[in-house]
């Protein structure tokens, strides 16, 4: 077994012995001295080193006889070679403890790490905080590059990861494209500095995916561990913020705070709300009339949204499309309003007055190919036409990822369909991104229309705006329009559209 012959064996009796392994021989000497001492059974495995320096796994059974004077006189038992069953083992710990895509620790190991660090922050250790990192959009990789090119993402950032941490620093993934770190001994303070570094590797670096050049940002969430939580609790506080980080916007950190908690409470019960109107209906469209300020006539209508509550109350969007983004529910009332469109469309090209609607979409169905496709068979049905529907995204929900805002514009444009850029003005690229994104019509960000009458500022911008628009062929038009002073200055600056309670209220889709 070991590799020498049976008289080298026995011409050293010194020899098992020393060959033992230096991290098992305290144990395996000590165990066998208590069993001369006392006598029963020897049951012990240990490593040894075979004549040629190989560590072999060794099972040792052995009983020692005693002698007349109750002096040990032979020992008397069995080794056998257990290598191979040790090495199959220590793969299924491996296995057991770590993901297979990355070879890093997998969701239950994480959990075990955390609950060892608990246990030493109870005893008094500074406690660490656990981050939780999760890619955005990253649906949009697997859809539009392939699960393969996903995979290949998702082993590349965790090797970025790795790469950024400290060797001490427990790095995990916990299935999909959501990794967990456990910073021992770090305040709240120092982990958002170590994030934002991750944030910032994760930005820099461009994949290339199927020959294509890749962006990617993450989002990431920040709690402090607490002394006698469980560690579920602090990777679900953890998770928690980091659903607020996107919440917010994306590409970015935030901390955890206990208000999280009763937000997310409400959430479920928006959840709730929210499917049982998809279910039955309970969604309404009202549109508003944008008009030409040249002719004064109606030249589109925008499309808003409106949930009736239990008690057939109205709620705007801005109470439950935050709900519906964090629950995966958005893409189903994007659908939903773009089919509605189609159908609104398609009745007045039958009754022969046909009308344009714009629609808006939230950054979700941008990154969404399924949508186009659903709205490229709905309208191949007709009578609806391509060019009746102007597609509406915020200006934020473009710039959070351009790659993205790209290819969708692209295939709205194959499609046919307009393309309008709401609440352009609010970030501070605007003017830059608009050099890579080609679009239809410019939706002025209504912060500079509502007080444009006295605000100097805002009639700069707005007429920075238009002069920016005509030079790269693209319409304007200003929200919010109040009164008809505001109408009036729009008109001289040469905006090309107006909307808002002046020139026309949001009804029901049923009375225009
Ligand atoms: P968000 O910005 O809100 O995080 O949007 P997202 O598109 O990244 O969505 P989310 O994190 O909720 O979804 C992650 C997706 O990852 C869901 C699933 O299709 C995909 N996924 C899960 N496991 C794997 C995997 O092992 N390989 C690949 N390629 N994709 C996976
Ligand atoms: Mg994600």
């Amino acid at each position: 077994m070991l590799g020498y012959t049976p008289e080298e064996w026995q011409a050293d009796p010194g020899l098992w012995r020393r060959r033992l392994h230096a991290e098992d021989r305290e144990r395996v000497l000590g165990e066998i001295a208590r069993a001369e001492e006392s006598g029963g059974a020897i049951e012990i495995e240990y490593r040894i080193l075979d004549r040629g320096g190989e560590v072999r796994w060794m099972r040792h059974e052995a009983l020692v006889h005693f002698g007349t004077a109750g002096e040990p006189a032979q020992t008397e038992g069995l080794l056998t070679d257990i290598t191979e069953r040790k090495a199959f083992e220590s793969q299924l710990q491996f296995l057991a403890d770590h993901d297979g895509l990355t070879g890093l620790f997998n969701r239950r190991r994480f959990l075990e790490e955390l609950a060892q660090e608990l246990r030493l922050v109870e005893r008094g250790q500074e406690p660490g905080c656990v981050l939780m990192i999760d890619i955005d959009n990253f649906k949009y990789i697997n859809d539009s590059l392939g699960h393969q090119a996903g995979d290949s993402l998702i082993r590349a950032v965790a090797g970025i990861l790795e790469r950024r941490l400290r060797a001490a620093d427990v790095l995990s993934r916990l299935g999909g494209d959501e990794f967990a770190v456990l910073l021992h001994g770090t305040g709240s303070e120092q982990a958002a500095t170590v994030a934002e570094g991750l944030l910032e590797a994760l930005r820099e670096r461009v994949h290339l995916l199927s020959g294509e050049p890749v962006h990617i940002t993450a989002s990431v969430g920040i709690a402090e561990l607490e002394p006698g939580a469980p560690p579920e609790g602090a990777l679900a506080a953890a998770d928690l913020a980091m659903y607020e980080a996107k919440r917010s916007g994306r590409d970015r950190l935030a901390r955890f705070s206990p208000h999280m908690h009763v937000r997310a409470e409400e959430g479920r019960t928006w959840a709730e709300e929210i499917r049982t109107a998809l279910d039955h209906d309970r969604f309404q469209l009202y549109c508003q009339p944008i008009v030409d300020l040249r002719t004064g006539a109606v030249a589109q209508h925008e499309l808003l949204l409106r949930m009736r509550g239990r008690d057939d109350e109205l709620i705007p969007p801005s109470s439950f499309l935050p709900v519906a983004e964090r629950f995966d529910l958005v893409q189903a009332i994007d659908r939903w309003v773009v089919g509605q469109a189609v159908h609104l469309v398609g009745e007045r090209r039958r009754a022969g007055s046909p009308i344009r609607v714009a629609v808006n979409l939230s950054g979700r169905s941008m990154g969404d190919p399924a949508l186009t496709s659903h709205l490229r068979k709905e309208l191949s049905r007709g009578p609806a036409e391509a060019d009746d529907l102007v597609l509406e995204v915020t200006e934020t929900a473009a710039t959070a990822n351009m790659d993205l805002a790209r290819s969708f514009a692209e295939r709205v444009a194959r499609l046919g369909c307009r393309l309008a850029l709401d609440d352009f003005g609010s970030g501070f690229g605007s003017f830059y991104y608009l050099k890579y994104l080609s679009v239809n019509y410019l939706k002025i960000d209504g912060e500079f229309v509502r007080k444009l009458e006295t605000g100097r500022i805002d009639q700069e911008v707005v007429r920075a705006i238009v002069g920016l628009a005509g030079s790269v062929g693209t319409r304007t038009i200003a929200e919010f329009v109040g009164d008809q002073p505001t109408y009036d200055l729009l008109s001289d600056y040469g905006v090309d559209y107006a909307q808002g309670f002046h020139v026309g209220a949001p009804r029901p889709v049923g009375t225009i």
